[in-house]
């Protein structure tokens, strides 16, 4: 099932739960605006390239729209202007077919962006951006130059109290700083503009470990509500990039025992636990988790049916389907990556008495540590480390009892608790903004 079904069919459960006006039900769906802009540059050898970037701002009921820009290949996009290719003179032409971003995925993760912030409740709304592009093909000059047209092609669009974008798959904090650069060109300079920057730039202490020590914060709080620990547990966690190798590195500080983890340059598997330094260490020096001595390689396909206590998939959307649902032997499933399983396999693995903590609640310690960057920019006064990580285990702690109370209310599993909470937040907000059924 394509990610904005799987969305909306979680949303209209929600909304059935929570016994929605239907006219209200349609307009929290529907996007507040849709942006597609054609981004064409200079590649190194002087030929043009075209790429096609989004932004989808999702709803601003609750504050100005939030979320991260990915740069990433999807396969499975429509084809997109690709009349316009004939008429500009480009001499080398991007193969456009594998260069799509699927404008239905971008559209789910924003909407998703909606609901996550009002789950952990933080004054935001939701958006998320993409450009069509395999960033691993490019220079770094290169991606500067794309950065740059994009920002261009949408800033009159965004804004510190309009939308802030952030980083997500494929984009980091110097992608921001060019962002924030490009913006600043156009309008004052406005670090705001923005979160995820680099901490010379007014970034946060923090954010870059932010949505894993949530994931870890977010584990730790369901796992003491049934009784157990980090600590002595085997955990595999399928993805080793910001999420995924802060969330091992923090589970295994805390005494958990990773005992497989798999990148796209293939998995490992170590039963009586990977050390997570040496990894580090290993990943650094050949940018993947291939060939790491401490470990034995395995087929990554089988990554998710591994046995372990908790899964943690920290990777791409839609991985727990149908398919695999069946095999994987996990008690706990933390979604640490956006939308990883399905509907159809939450029913099938909710039946096997699975326990699955949802993405909205579970990796929403970075939105909520980019709010804190953005309170810090808005006010002009940074905050220590310290302060940054206490505030962000209070608001994952709440945010866990507060899903807990909505699953008590509509006698539902935990991701409808999440979904009915975000709902009904964003829900009071538009109706105190003048909805009237
Ligand atoms: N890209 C991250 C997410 O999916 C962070 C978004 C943000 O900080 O605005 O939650």
């Amino acid at each position: 099932m394509n990610a904005l079904s799987a969305t909306i069919r979680n949303f209209r459960r929600a909304a059935r739960l929570l016994g929605l006006d239907s006219k209200l039900e349609e307009s929290l769906l529907i996007p507040f605006r849709e942006i597609k802009v054609e981004c064409t540059i200079p590649k190194d050898d002087g030929t043009l390239a075209s790429f096609v970037g989004f932004r989808v701002q999702h709803d601003n009921a609750r504050g100005p729209m939030k979320g991260g820009i990915r740069y990433h290949p999807e396969v499975d996009g429509n084809l997109l202007l690709p009349c316009y290719f004939h008429h500009l003179h480009i001499t080398e032409m991007t193969n456009s077919e594998e260069l799509q971003v699927d404008p239905d995925e971008v559209n789910a993760l924003a909407q998703l962006m909606t609901w996550k912030t009002a789950v952990a409740n933080i004054p935001f709304g939701g958006a998320k951006g993409g450009i069509g592009c395999n960033p691993s093909e490019l220079s770094k000059s290169e991606i500067e130059r794309l950065t740059r047209v994009f920002t261009q092609k949408i800033h009159d669009l965004i804004g510190v109290h309009i939308d802030v974008p952030a980083p997500d798959m494929g984009t980091n904090p110097q992608t921001m700083a060019w962002i924030l650069d490009e913006y600043s060109k156009f309008h004052s300079y406005s670090p705001g503009i923005v979160t995820g920057k680099p901490i010379d730039l007014g970034g946060s202490l923090g954010r870059d470990a932010a949505t894993g020590r949530g994931v870890l914060f977010a584990t730790e709080a369901l796992l003491n509500d049934h009784g157990k620990s980090v600590s002595g547990l085997r955990f595999v966690i399928q993805g080793f990039g910001n999420v995924g190798s802060w969330t091992a590195k923090l589970i295994s500080e805390n005494g958990g025992k990773v005992v497989a983890v798999s990148d796209i340059t293939g998995a490992i598997k170590n039963s009586n636990g990977i050390d997570i330094p040496a990894l580090l260490k290993h990943v650094e020096e050949t940018q993947g988790v291939k060939g790491f001595q401490g470990a034995d390689a395995i087929d990554a396909n089988s990554i998710l049916v591994e046995d372990c206590d908790v899964l943690i998939p920290a990777a791409l959307g839609g991985v727990i389907n149908r398919e695999n649902a069946n095999e994987i032997k996990a008690k706990y499933i933390i979604e640490a990556a956006n939308h990883p399983t399905d509907p159809d396999a939450d029913e099938i693995l909710s039946k096997k008495g699975v326990v699955i903590l949802p993405d909205i609640y579970a990796n929403s310690g970075g939105v909520t540590v980019s709010y804190f960057e953005w309170v810090q920019n808005v006010q002009g006064f940074m905050w220590d480390e310290d302060k940054v990580n206490r505030e962000l285990k209070t608001y994952m702690t709440n945010g866990y009892k507060a899903m807990k109370e909505m699953c008590k209310t509509h006698n539902c599993e935990l991701r409808m608790g999440a979904f009915t909470l975000g709902v009904s937040r964003v829900a009071r907000a538009t109706i105190l903004r003048g909805w009237e059924a």
